[in-house]
């Protein structure tokens, strides 16, 4: 990693920081095409839902960007928003668990979200996306960037 001259130590670690997260934020778009996609939620299926999920199609879009993601069961298809990626892998893999659910039980009823209890961090990635939604809500403080 090239590090620009006369940098304060400071400076030098922040700068760092920063390119590590441009990196990692690179890496997740890049590692996941709707191949990877499909494979990954037939990993989840399969360790949390028993395989009984079975989509068709899995695959981002750019035109949902009030909801995370949506299905339709009759065609087994499952869209996810390409809001999410960048997002943790923990956070993508319950919305993928979210549709998957959806193929097997419609609504959000009790029997919904006692399949979805199946995942580990239902819990922290549903307070994730409510956090980005309340974020998205916030007024943008000029300067709050450091720019
Ligand atoms: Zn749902």
């Amino acid at each position: 990693m090239l590090i620009p001259a006369r940098m304060s130590e400071a400076e030098e670690q922040r700068w760092v920081t920063v390119m590590l997260d441009k990196l990692a934020a690179q890496e997740s778009r890049r590692t996941l095409g709707d191949t990877e996609l499909a494979e990954r939620a037939r990993r989840l299926s399969d360790q949390y839902l028993g395989g009984r999920a079975r989509p068709v199609s899995v695959r981002w879009v750019t035109n949902q960007n009030t909801r995370w993601g949506s299905c339709t069961p009759s065609e087994g298809s499952i869209r996810l928003s390409h809001r999410l990626q960048g997002m943790p892998e923990y956070v993508v893999d319950y919305v993928l668990c979210h549709e998957l659910a959806h193929l097997l039980v419609p609504g959000h009823g009790p029997r919904f979200w006692r399949l979805l209890e199946a995942y580990p961090r239902t819990e922290r990635a549903r307070g994730y996306l409510e956090g980005v939604v309340a974020a998205e809500r916030l007024p943008h403080v000029p300067g709050a960037h450091g720019a």
